[in-house]
This record gives structure tokens, sequence and C-alpha cells, in this order.
């Protein structure tokens, strides 16, 4: 592949589409899972490709619930492993939570380079290949789980997960913490928690951050973050909001 220059004025989302295609190239990731980043891009393009003051509330909220759960565990597909796996095991090991490989299109092959590759990022146990345990509610493949991960979890984060398993994860009594770009998908309004930010920038953002102490509500900060991207449209097509004034929103 061509090198990108680092003066591209899409450098970092151009890297960023590099590491997936890698990630496919090597069997990490499913060719559907470069249509789910695109569609995470286009919400991106909408915040300013950056980190907005609700999206760091959400993250320092989720820490917080994150580092309280009795048996925490971090969900990783496809999409995470191609682009956070260093980002993505420093957290697990950051927060004391399992790490689970969990597919929506599920093959042996694709579990066992996700392990491989998480592994040669410092993880030392990977759950999720033998699965053991089934979701209730969900069809045979996709209900595939770890009993001693996501089935016995009392706080899963599923970082770019599917709006039908995150409803199951619910259902089973569970607190659901997701990063997802899209603040109206079925995953954003159903979790407990979620986090509208890219999974490159919350990942390493919630290494060295404060869990929040103050009171947080899902669905008003969802609502925010679509005040959010309403008004920096409206500002960049009147050109009455600059860049500088919703940095300070
Ligand atoms: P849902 O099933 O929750 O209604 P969906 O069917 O629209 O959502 P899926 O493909 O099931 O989408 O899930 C992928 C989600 O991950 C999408 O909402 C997409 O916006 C989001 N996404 C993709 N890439 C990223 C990324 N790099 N960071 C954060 N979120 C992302
Ligand atoms: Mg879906």
């Amino acid at each position: 592949m061509t090198e990108v220059p680092r003066s591209h004025p899409r450098y970092e989302s151009l890297k960023t589409r590099e590491r997936l295609v890698e990630g496919v190239e090597s069997g990490i990731t499913s060719k559907a899972g470069l249509i789910a980043h695109g569609r995470g891009e286009a919400f991106d393009y909408l915040l300013g490709e950056k980190t907005i003051p609700a999206a760091e509330r959400a993250e320092r909220y989720a820490l917080g619930v994150l580092k309280k759960a009795e048996n925490p565990v971090i969900s990783i597909n496809g999409n995470v492993a191609a682009l956070v796996p260093d980002e993505i095991v420093n957290l697990g090991e950051y927060l004391s939570a399992k790490l689970e490989v969990n597919l929506f299109h599920r093959t042996e092959e694709r579990l066992k380079k996700i392990e491989e590759k998480l592994r040669e990022n410092g993880a030392e146990d990977v759950l999720g290949l033998e699965a053991d345990a089934e979701i209730p509610g969900l069809d045979h493949d996709r209900a595939l789980c770890s009993k001693k991960g996501i089935y016995s979890a009392d706080v899963v984060l599923v970082p770019l997960e599917d709006g039908d398993r995150t409803k199951a994860l619910k259902e089973m009594g569970k607190t659901v913490v997701t990063i997802d770009l899209n603040p109206l998908s079925r995953t954003a309004k159903t979790a407990d928690v979620t986090i509208v930010d890219n999974v490159t920038r919350a990942v390493p953002n919630m290494i060295d951050m404060e869990p929040l102490k103050e009171e947080f509500d899902n669905e008003k900060n969802l609502s925010e973050v679509l005040d959010y991207m309403g008004e920096r449209l409206k500002g960049l097509t009147k050109n009455k909001i600059t860049e500088e004034d919703m940095d300070g929103r």
C-alpha cells in the first residue's frame, strides 16, 4: 500500500482506514466491518473528528462504572482488534477486566487470529474461543459466549456492538457500556452508557481520566451529542459558529 504523507489533511482518517484494510487482509476484520467503519466515519465528521465534551463525560462515567464492577468484561471484535489492539489490552489491564473475542461474523479462523493479535500486544488471557454458554434470545452463532466472561459479567464494555446483542445483554440484567459514533443506533439508545466517540480516541482517553463524580443520564447525554452535531452543522452552513466556538461547548 502506498504511504499516506503526514501532511495530508486527512492523515489520521486515512491511517485508520489502512489499519482496517490490513485487518481484512490478515483475516482479523470482516468485509462488513469496513462498511460499519464507513458509517462510523460519517458521524465522526459531524463531531469534527474529536472528543466532544459530552463524550468526555460519558468516558469518565463509564470508567467509574467499569472500575467498580465485580466482573467487568471487554468484548472485542475484528474492528477493535485492527484499530486499537494495544490500547484495548492496556485498558483491560488497567481495569482488571477480562478480554473476550465476540464476533458478529464468527469463524474459528478469525477468532484465532484476533486472539493472536491480542497476545502479541500483551494479553495473557483471551476468552471467547471456547464458547461454553449462550446469551438467551439470539440465534445460535451470535449467542455464543464464555461462561466466565460475558455470560457472568456484571458490566460489559461492547465497542461497536450490534443492537440486537446489546438488547439481549441488557435483558440478562447487565450494565452495558458502548462506544458508538452513531448516537441514533439501537445500541446507542439501549446501552446504559453510550460513548459517542471514535474507538481510536475513546479507548486511550479512558486510561488517564478521573472517573466522573456528578450524576449521568444517558438519554440526556445523547441529546447533547445530537444538539452538538446539529449546531455545528448549522454553524458550518451559515458561517455563524466557528470551530473555536464549538470547542467551548
Ligand atoms: P445497531 O445495530 O446498534 O442499530 P447498526 O446496525 O447501524 O447499529 P452495526 O454495524 O450493528 O451498526 O454496528 C456498528 C456501529 O459501530 C455503528 O453504529 C457505527 O457507527 C459504529 N462505528 C463504526 N466504526 C466506529 C469507530 N471507529 N468508533 C466508534 N464507533 C464506530
Ligand atoms: Mg446492527
